[in-house]
């Protein structure tokens, strides 16, 4: 009976030792044959490297990392040089929207994977849709939200391009109860942004490109708009003195990268 019993348990262990050298076998074969690569530089990296490699992750912590900003423009502030609230760079200045969440600043790999992000490799979502849904969860006002409101593209610019970016990044966030709402539509179509420096420009560029559509269920509702760069600001201004004026009580913005942190 002992010698059965030592036998079946032998058996067992070599099972298991056999299943253990086939596994390897497999992922070395499966590494060998599809390498995985960084979804930003392309280099070869481990398994556990979760899609980026480790200098691109160093550059997306360093870009990510400033444990304050300021809530109305979003960009890099000290808890100490606030003034009612805000920035001294937002004193004065009149905003629609009332709060910002941003995943960080956009530079380095956070600024190479938005760019690659819109230029078609939508893949990207899943790393851009969680570094933007873990800033969201730890927003004020994630609770109150009930609608999240892509910032819409023109229907030709979202022919050319296929998608709106900022939609297949709303796609990604997780709440128990906002749903997305696409009530929100750009009319005209603007120059684009990068090309103009000023922010008065960027004003007169947006202003009055964005509409509601007839039996929108925006009154009285919490908003939380989601863009991917917020650069000025203008674009997220006008989209939420659109949404205020359809009767929205309040505005919120999430983005995935502030531009220009330094005046
Ligand atoms: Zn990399
Ligand atoms: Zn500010």
């Amino acid at each position: 009976m002992y010698i059965f019993r030592q036998a079946s348990y032998n058996t067992c262990v070599d099972t298991t030792r056999l299943r253990e050298v086939f596994t390897f076998f497999v992922q070395g074969l499966n590494h060998l044959l599809w390498p995985a690569v960084c979804i930003n530089c392309r280099q070869s990296i481990c398994e556990t490297d979760k899609d980026l490699c480790p200098k691109c992750w160093a550059e997306i912590q360093s870009c990510t990392k400033a444990d304050y900003y300021c809530p109305r423009c979003g960009k890099d502030a000290t808890r100490y040089g606030m003034v009612e609230g805000v920035c001294p760079d937002c004193q004065g200045r009149e905003f629609n929207f009332d709060q910002i969440a941003r995943s960080g600043v956009y530079d380095q790999a956070l600024r190479t994977i938005i760019l690659s992000f819109k230029k078609g490799r939508t893949e990207l979502d899943s790393t851009l849709g969680s570094l933007a849904d873990s800033v969201l969860q730890g927003a004020d006002f994630y609770s109150d939200i009930e609608f999240f409101v892509p910032v819409p593209l023109h229907w030709s610019r979202r022919l050319v391009r296929g998608y709106n970016q900022s939609w297949v990044l709303a796609k990604r966030l997780k709440h128990p109860t906002a749903k997305i709402s696409t009530d929100l539509v750009r009319i005209r179509r603007t120059r684009s942004q990068p090309t103009m420096a000023s922010p008065a420009a960027r004003a007169k560029n947006v202003a009055g490109a964005f509409a509601v559509r007839r039996g929108h269920d925006f009154a009285g509702r919490q908003i939380c708009l989601v863009d991917d760069i917020k650069t000025t600001g203008a674009t997220l201004n006008e989209c939420a003195k659109t949404l205020k004026e359809a009767g929205a009580l309040k505005v919120f913005a999430l983005v995935s990268a502030v531009a220009g942190q330094k005046p």
